[in-house]
């Protein structure tokens, strides 16, 4: 078969990118494939195409319920019409409905909480599935920082679908949890197909400040100095949105802030004027760049870092994907550690809320639960999974061993913390650091490589980002959405 072919006509790509030809071939193969490809590689590409030439259903299990929105309409966008994401943004009716003509999609992307649901299961497990996609696949892992219990079932739930040949998909995993996805998925003699999370174009640096004010003062330092469009990450909501409005006052136009707690469609019309260059700066949280595919991103900056290597080689991998040189700058005090601990404290459940859920969880429904307990969304998702049908007198047992498990999470979470720390105040090289962290050999040193390495921001060769940014007229976010949906 001529794959290159293949390329060409169902997607218009002329060539296929670092690692997507030897995933594709592996699965054609048959084999369970373990591939790590570094963020904007084009995963996706990795599954569509496979699906498209093996009869059966490709089932995507994806954790993220915003990426899974933006794969699926991505895919409708290229006209494929036999695309579907079950998770919790369908309604009841529209649930009943998908299940009901299951078998009438070829795609089928899914949250592995809702695999875990008996009817769906039921449902799948009718199909006739010719690919098992893992997508960000370092979830499985209690040595991962995004572990989430649910992906613990996949290995069983692929059983259940009769053992079709699993994609294993994911950008940044370390050994360790490399082999934590093999074996939960129960994977047989698997390819790993793995390339290096290196990214050359991005020049590292990591500059310690004494005071919150002095790092504000860098931080519009590097706004005025730096070229191209940028984001700056935020751990907090709040200094996201402030920050936003400081750099406009100080006379930085386009600038806007992004996060999760904003209106879905005010989030999607900010992608929408990033891509297209009428935006220079966002100031985001996390909840900025997954699904963002926009090339010529010049500077990542961290006002707060991240929670771990793996979270801020994602992030940072958001720069760049032009091949064009690019910065990753952290700017950060000492004081900066209390935030992530009190952030991913927040993550797990107290102690009040394991003892209310175990005895609350057979007379209250998910959604009492969680408002009377005041669970997140991290919480609840904890709970869910290791909270069980139990007699009365087993309560104390199981609120005792939740508490046990989650006082565990906690610690794998601090070591994650602790290797990101430890990072940043490193006085070797900085790539080289990240890549042992991920048991690899540095095999080239880029000329721009870190601020250990001599590199210096200011000789970040400058470029023209091919686009001018263009002004926006002062209208509140609903005519601006109107003007790019209606013209
Ligand atoms: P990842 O999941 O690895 O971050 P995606 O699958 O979202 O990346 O793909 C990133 C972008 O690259 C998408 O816009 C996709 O259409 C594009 N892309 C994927 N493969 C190719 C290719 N072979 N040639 C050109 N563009 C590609």
């Amino acid at each position: 078969m001529d794959l290159l072919q293949e390329l060409k006509e169902r997607f218009g790509y002329h060539d296929f990118r670092r690692g997507q030809k030897e995933v594709i071939e592996s699965v054609l193969n048959g084999s369970d494939t373990l591939a790590m490809l570094p963020t904007g590689t084009g995963k996706s590409l990795c599954f569509q195409l496979p699906g498209y030439l093996l009869e059966g259903q490709v089932i995507i299990v994806s954790p993220l319920l915003s990426l899974m929105q933006d794969q699926v309409e991505q895919m409708q966008v290229k006209g494929e019409k036999n695309v579907i994401a079950l998770n919790s943004f369908l309604s009841f009716p529209e649930k009943k409905r998908a299940i009901e003509r299951l078998h009438t999609y070829k795609f089928i992307f899914i949250s592995p909480e809702m695999l875990s649901n008996p009817d769906i299961r039921e449902a799948v497990e009718t199909l006739t599935v010719s690919l098992f996609v893992i997508d960000e696949a370092h979830c499985i892992s209690q040595w991962g920082p995004d572990f989430r219990p649910h992906y613990l079932q996949l290995g069983e739930i692929r059983r259940g679908l009769g053992n079709p040949p699993a994609l294993a998909l994911t950008a940044t995993a370390t050994k360790e949890v490399r082999e934590d996805i093999k074996n939960v998925l129960i994977f047989k003699e698997p390819a790993e197909i793995v390339y290096s999370v290196d990214r050359q174009n991005i020049a590292l640096t990591v500059e310690k400040v004494d005071t919150h004010q002095e790092k504000v003062s860098r931080l519009i330092d590097y706004a005025a100095s730096l070229t191209g469009p940028g984001v700056i990450y935020f751990s907090s909501r709040r200094l996201a949105e402030e920050m936003a409005v400081l750099l406009r006052e100080k006379g930085f136009e386009n600038v806007t802030h992004y996060h999760g707690g904003m209106e879905q469609e005010e989030r999607i019309l900010i992608q929408q004027q990033f891509l297209t260059n009428k935006l220079r700066i966002i100031c985001a949280t996390s909840a900025f760049g997954m699904g963002v595919n926009k090339e010529n991103i010049r500077f990542v900056i961290h006002f707060h870092f991240s929670s771990s290597l793996e979270a801020y080689l994602q992030e940072i991998g958001r720069a760049g994907r032009d091949g064009k040189e690019s910065a990753a700058i952290v700017l950060f005090t000492e004081q900066d550690l209390s935030l992530p601990l009190h952030l991913m404290e927040g993550e797990l459940p107290f102690d009040h809320q394991i003892e209310g859920f175990v005895t609350l969880y057979q007379s209250k429904s998910s959604d009492e639960l969680a408002s009377s307990l005041q669970l997140s969304e991290s919480q609840f998702r904890f709970l869910d999974h290791y909270v069980h049908d139990h007699s009365v007198s087993e309560m104390n047992r199981q609120i005792h061993n939740i508490k046990q498990l989650r006082d565990e999470r906690l610690i794998y979470k601090k070591e994650k913390l602790i290797s990101m720390v430890k990072w940043l105040h490193n006085d070797s090289c900085r790539r080289d650091g990240i890549l042992r962290y991920f048991d690899e050999k540095m095999k080239n040193k880029p000329e721009d490589c870190c601020d250990n390495c001599g590199f210096d921001v200011k000789d970040l060769h400058t470029y023209d980002t091919g686009e001018e940014v263009e002004e926006i007229q002062e209208m509140d976010w609903e005519q601006r959405l109107e003007k790019i949906l209606i013209g």
